[in-house]
């Protein structure tokens, strides 16, 4: 019998160990390999996170992305033992491990520079889930902090298209509202949001209404829920019980079934992290809970990570 086993749609360690030159595998960080395989192993959704920083000269989107994806190339080089996920038979083979291994992702669709080409250059880097803006507009939509919300850009949508026919998974979280509409309307493949909440429970422009939440059961997809404490309450302090909140608010709107995690490590500092979830050790607590508020353990598994394994059994060629 495996300890905890996992799989975690969204943490920006990568970026964050490639500014502050830490390991991906031993670190001081929120997540890290090591602590992972201490835990039971699981996978995680690592993600290239550009930042509207870098985005102020020609193909600096791309550029930085690039440097992020390095980082875990330049690790993977030296830990064999790490799979990169890119298809089924790797998912397979993933779940039965006892390790920690790794789905590439891409946060902020500016990391094309505007190129549509490059989206399957990402693809061929190894890249199987990408969102389409962070939370400022850019040259394929709006963001959830816009100011005027003009949904998708016809790139936007070509981008969407281009997603679908490569069965790269669609990352709804930071949208816009209308964008996440315009991508609804558009997507004939599950979307996902990788790390988002529920906005009834915590009204912020980054969580989701109930309209979407169902709107993305109905695609097949998947919630993760995020441990960041803006989105869980209206204290500026989550907590694990908020975390479970959420759960239990979108299992009665839409079932159990699309519900997963989306840690957000390393997006966020410790002091804005959920109280017992300050880095990867904290799966455990959120796990207590479950059982404490009378969730099966079918459910608990579910939401761990047989939801997510599920979706990518059915989106990975
Ligand atoms: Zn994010």
């Amino acid at each position: 019998m495996r300890k905890t086993f996992f799989i975690d749609g969204h943490c920006d360690t990568l970026s964050k160990a490639l500014d502050e030159n830490k390991s991906i595998y031993k670190n001081d960080l929120q997540f890290s390999i090591y602590n992972s395989n201490k835990i039971g192993g699981g996978i995680q959704i690592m993600a290239c996170f550009v930042d509207t920083k870098f985005l102020k000269n020609k193909n600096g989107g791309f550029n930085r992305c690039n440097n992020i994806l390095q980082k875990f190339y330049d690790y993977q080089l030296e830990n064999k033992c790490n799979i990169l996920i890119k298809n089924k038979n790797d998912l397979l083979k993933s779940l039965n491990s006892n390790n920690t291994n790794i789905i590439l992702s891409i946060e902020n669709g500016s990391a094309i520079s505007e190129n549509i080409n490059n989206v399957k250059y990402f693809y061929d880097k190894g890249v199987r889930v990408m969102s389409i803006t962070w939370n400022d507009d850019n040259e394929l939509g709006c963001g959830a902090h816009t100011l005027y919300d003009k949904g998708l850009t016809k790139l936007g949508e070509d981008y969407v298209e281009k997603l679908n026919d490569l069965g790269i998974i669609i990352d709804v979280s930071h949208l816009s509202e209308k964008s996440f509409w315009d991508t609804i309307s558009i997507s004939k493949n599950p979307v996902v949001a990788t790390h988002s909440n529920v906005y009834n429970l915590c009204n912020h422009p980054r969580n989701l209404k109930d309209e979407q939440i169902k709107a993305i059961s109905k695609s097949g997809g998947i919630i993760g829920i995020c441990y960041y404490s803006e989105f869980l309450n209206s204290t500026k302090k989550g907590s694990v019980k908020d975390i479970v909140e959420h759960i239990k608010y979108i299992r009665n709107l839409v079932g159990i079934n699309y519900i997963g995690l989306g840690s957000d490590f390393d997006g966020m500092s410790v002091e804005k992290t959920a109280t017992g979830v300050d880095n990867i050790n904290g799966i455990n607590n959120i796990i207590n809970e479950l059982k404490l508020q009378d969730f099966s353990d079918g459910e608990i598994n579910k939401i761990m990570w047989n939801n997510w394994s599920n979706l990518l059994k059915k989106c990975l060629k």
